[in-house]
C-alpha cells in the first residue's frame, strides 16, 4: 500500500531528505489472470482501478511495453471539455467531466484538474448559429454552457484579434466554464498507483507480442517477458490498435497518424482560458510555467513515428498568429508528436471483439484524453459483466459497416438523419 498523500506526509518527507517510496509495485507477471489490459495509457489504467474500485475485481495486470506515460496520455495537450452534440457522445463526455471534478480527491492524487473554461470561437454568422444549436442541445442533456456574442468574447479575451481588416472576424463564441485542462502525466501516475494499491499488478517493459488462441477464442497474450494467461483480454493501446488486433487476426477501421503539440516559451499570464478557433483545428492554453500549449490538425498521413512534419508547423503556427497577433514575437520553445488512433467518424470503440475473450478500447482520435475517466468507467464495466455499460452503447466495432456513425467533427451522422 503507498503512503497516503497529505499535509503530514509533505512536512515529514521535508524534514528526512524527500524519499517517498514508490507510488506502485514494480510487478513481476505471473501465470494467469481474470484480466490482462494490454496498454498502461490512461485508458489501460483507468480501467484497471474502476475494475479494482467498482467492481472488486482485483486479479488483473497491465501490461506496457515501455514505461507509464510514454504513450499520448504523457504527450497531450490537455484539454478536457464536454461540449459535445451528438446523442451517444453527450451524456458519456459529461460523465468523464464529472469524474475528473473528483479525481483528485478519489485518487488522493493531485491532478490539477483546471477549470479554467473553454471558447469555441464562431467566425461567421452560420458558425454562430451552429455553436448555438450545439448549446441548446448540451443544456437540454443537463450541460451547462453560455453563448457569447462579439462583445462577450472581446470582454472575456480582449487580447484576440478584432481589427477590422483581420482574416477571421469573430462573431461569437460558445462557452463552457467548466471545461478546463488536467495535468497529463499525473492522470497516469494516479490511476496506476490507485490500481496498484487496490492489488493489480502494473507490468512494465512488457510487450506483447501475440495472443494465446483456444480455437477462436483469445485466452491470453504472449509477451517478451513469457506467456500470460487471461479470462479476458483486453486491449487499451491506443494509436497502435490496428498492429495489436492484427496480432489476434483482426483488420480494424482505425488508422494511425502524427499529431503534434506546440509550447512557446515561457509568457507572463495572457491566455487564462482554453480557446479553440473556429477557422481551423486549432486549440490553445497557458501552462502553469506560462508557455502557450497549442496544436492543431494530424499531420494526415499514416505513420508509427512520433515526429512531427514542418509544413504542418507552419499552417499552426498561422492559426496561432490569426488568433493571437501579439504571439508572432514569441519563440516556440519545443513541439512533439504522439500517435493518434483515428476512425472513420472520429468517434472510439468499447466493445467485445468478434473473437471471444477478447475486448477493444481504441480508436480516440482527438479526444482520448478528456475521455480517459469515463473511458475507464465503461470499459471496466464492460469486462466485469459482459455487458455494454449503457453510456458506451453506441461505441461499436460494426457500427460504420451499419452506416451508424458518431461523427461529432462533421456532424455527418447528424444530418443523415434529419
Ligand atoms: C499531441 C496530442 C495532443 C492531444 N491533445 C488532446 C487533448 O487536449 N484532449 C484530449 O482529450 N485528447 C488529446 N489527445 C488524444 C489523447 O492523448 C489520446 O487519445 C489518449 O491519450 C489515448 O489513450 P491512452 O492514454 O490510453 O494512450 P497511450 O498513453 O498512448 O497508451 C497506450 C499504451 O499502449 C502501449 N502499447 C502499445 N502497443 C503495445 C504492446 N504491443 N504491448 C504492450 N503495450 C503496448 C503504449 O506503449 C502506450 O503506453 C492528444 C493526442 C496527441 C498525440
Amino acid at each position: 500500500m503507498s503512503v497516503r498523500y497529505n499535509a503530514f506526509q509533505l512536512f515529514k518527507h521535508a524534514l528526512t531528505g524527500q524519499r517517498w517510496p514508490q507510488a506502485w509495485r514494480k510487478a513481476e507477471p505471473r501465470r494467469s489472470y481474470d484480466v490482462v489490459i494490454i496498454g498502461g495509457g490512461g485508458h489501460g489504467l483507468a480501467t484497471a482501478y474502476y475494475l479494482a474500485r467498482n467492481h472488486g475485481i482485483t486479479n488483473v495486470a497491465v501490461v506496457e511495453k515501455s514505461y507509464i506515460g510514454s504513450g499520448n496520455v504523457g504527450r497531450n495537450t490537455t484539454l478536457v471539455r464536454s461540449n459535445y452534440q451528438m446523442p451517444g457522445n453527450t451524456q458519456f463526455f459529461e460523465h468523464s467531466l464529472q469524474l475528473w471534478e473528483g479525481l483528485s480527491h478519489e485518487l488522493n492524487y493531485n491532478v490539477m484538474l483546471s477549470q479554467r473554461g473553454q471558447v469555441v470561437l464562431a467566425h461567421g454568422p452560420v458558425q454562430l448559429d451552429v455553436l448555438a444549436r450545439k448549446g441548446n442541445t448540451m443544456r437540454l442533456n443537463g450541460i451547462e454552457c453560455e453563448l457569447l456574442d462579439r462583445g462577450g468574447v472581446m470582454k472575456l479575451l480582449p487580447y484576440l484579434d478584432y481589427s477590422d481588416d483581420c482574416r477571421w472576424p469573430i462573431y461569437g463564441g460558445l462557452l463552457q466554464r467548466r471545461a478546463g485542462t488536467v495535468r497529463h502525466d499525473a492522470v497516469a501516475w494516479g490511476y496506476a498507483r490507485g490500481a496498484s494499491d487496490r492489488g493489480v499488478d502494473i507490468i512494465e517493459n512488457c510487450e506483447v507480442t501475440g495472443f494465446v488462441r483456444d480455437g477462436a477464442a483469445v485466452i491470453g497474450v504472449e509477451t517478451t517477458r513469457g506467456r500470460i494467461l487471461a479470462g479476458r483480454t483486453a486491449i487499451a493501446v491506443a494509436g497502435h490498435s490496428s498492429q495489436v488486433a492484427a496480432m489476434a487476426g483482426l483488420r480494424l477501421p482505425v488508422e494511425s497518424h502524427i499529431l503534434q503539440a506546440f509550447v512557446s516559451e515561457p509568457i507572463k499570464p495572457l491566455v487564462d482560458h482554453v480557446i479553440s478557433f473556429g477557422a481551423e483545428l486549432f486549440y490553445i492554453s497557458q501552462s502553469d510555467k506560462g508557455g502557450l500549449v497549442f496544436g492543431g490538425h494530424i499531420d494526415g498521413f499514416n505513420t508509427y513515428t512520433q515526429r512531427g512534419q514542418l509544413p504542418k508547423v507552419q499552417t499552426v503556427m498561422e492559426c496561432l498568429v490569426a488568433l493571437i497577433p501579439a504571439a508572432a514575437r514569441l519563440r516556440l520553445l519545443r513541439h512533439w508528436g504522439g500517435i493518434q488512433d483515428m476512425t472513420p467518424d472520429g468517434s472510439p470503440y468499447i466493445c467485445a471483439t468478434p473473437l471471444p475473450g477478447l475486448y477493444l478500447n481504441g480508436g480516440w482520435c482527438y479526444q482520448g484524453f478528456k475521455a480517459t475517466p469515463a473511458s475507464g468507467w465503461t470499459y471496466a464495466h464492460l469486462l466485469a459483466t459482459g455487458e455494454d455499460h449503457p453510456l458506451a452503447a453506441h461505441f461499436q466495432l460494426d457500427r460504420t459497416m451499419k452506416g451508424d456513425g458518431l461523427d461529432e467533427y462533421g456532424l455527418g451522422n447528424w444530418t443523415w438523419k434529419q
